[in-house]
């Protein structure tokens, strides 16, 4: 098993490449397991439950991929011919390939919002009145961190402003928080605080927390009991996958407090990257993500292969965007040899 921690390369992509650790591979080949459709894995059982007590919700459904919890959050919010409010960045709607029509059959209300983060004003304002030419507003949906925003995190205030808005306008509010705990760490705020003003989260395991595969979507038991049969119809119903599931729960306890560690290493790159002339502007670090404005010596893509021929991966968002983030498998030389490299450019 080994062989699989030899990395060659240095992998600034995306959080989603870490590998399990020995010590989360040894907790999932020891864990109990069952068939889920069933509702006998333990080990689901176990994460669904864990994961919907941390932030105080009641229920849990264990998912492949966050495209898959976001979207079932969607179609139990909603019926064909309702509309989703969300920032025009968000993950919903640019990643998850159009499954806010095809899974659902809803339309988009698009918010241009600060990095990713949308107000109460703005959601307000775009709630459609009743009428029989509008699309009925449904359901608003946040990301927390914003991927596309560079990690940027709401002040919790302001979303407490929106569910407001959405409860006092019969809206359902839905948190994409992929990168919830990266916020949480940062902003050192309790999960419970998110249990309470939203209807239903999302959550990745397989991103900062670095569990090889997995999502899990948290709310009210009826609510989750409608989702859990729209995971049947999408195809996601898994069978004994509770070795993933204790990958999870590993996670959840060991991996949420370092994700300090991966913020700080961010601020090491970007201060590193303000040194260089071809660095124009880099958008606020406030956790593990740092997109930086590139022009001059290089634009993106050719700065993506200069790292790239020192075994350094990153990724260039647009032509003149450069995106590192920081996850478990950056070790401190890893850093350390990334920053003597970004010096020489
Ligand atoms: C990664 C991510 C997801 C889920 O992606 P999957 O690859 O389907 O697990 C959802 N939202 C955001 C903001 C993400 O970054």
């Amino acid at each position: 098993m080994t062989a699989i921690y030899l990395r060659s390369m240095i992998d600034f992509r995306s959080d989603t490449v870490t590998l399990p650790t020995p010590a989360m591979l040894a907790f999932m080949q020891e864990a109990p397991i069952g068939d889920d459709v069933f509702g006998e894995d333990p080990s689901i059982n176990a994460l669904e439950a864990k994961t919907a007590g941390l932030f105080g919700m009641e229920a849990g459904l264990f998912c492949p991929s966050g495209t898959m919890t976001n979207q079932l959050a969607i179609k139990t919010h909603t019926q064909a011919g309702d509309e989703v409010i969300c920032e025009e960045l968000s993950h919903i709607y640019q990643y998850e390939g159009g499954g806010i029509a095809s899974n659902s059959g809803c339309s988009v209300k698009l918010l241009q919002g600060n990095r990713g983060r949308i107000t109460a004003g703005q959601v307000l304002a775009a709630i459609n009145p009743e009428d029989v030419h509008k699309p009925i507003s449904k359901l608003v949906s946040l990301e927390n961190t914003c991927n596309r925003g560079g990690g940027a995190c709401y002040n919790f205030s302001e979303i407490e402003a929106i569910q407001k808005v959405a409860k006092s306008n019969g809206l359902g509010l839905h948190l994409d928080g992929a990168r919830i705990f990266n916020a949480i760490v940062h902003k050192k705020e309790d999960p419970q605080q998110y249990g309470k003003v939203f209807d239903s989260i999302s959550i990745c395991l397989s991103k900062g927390l670095g569990a090889p595969v997995g999502s899990v979507l948290i709310g009210a038991a009826p609510f989750i009991k409608k989702a859990r049969r729209w995971r049947k119809v999408f195809g996601g119903g898994m069978r004994q996958a509770g070795s993933l599931a204790a990958a999870g729960i590993y996670a959840l306890d060991n991996h949420i407090d370092r994700l300090k560690e991966d913020h700080t290493k961010a601020l090491e790159i970007k201060n590193a990257l303000l040194k260089k002339d071809f660095v124009k502007e880099i958008f606020e670090v406030e956790t593990n993500i740092v997109i930086a404005h590139i022009e001059g010596k290089y634009n993106a893509p050719e700065l993506v292969k200069a790292l790239k021929e020192k075994n350094i991966l990153a990724i260039a968002m647009a032509p003149a965007l450069i995106r590192f983030v920081l996850h478990l498998d950056i070790t401190d030389d890893m850093l350390a040899n990334t920053i003597a490299t970004i010096d020489k450019l």
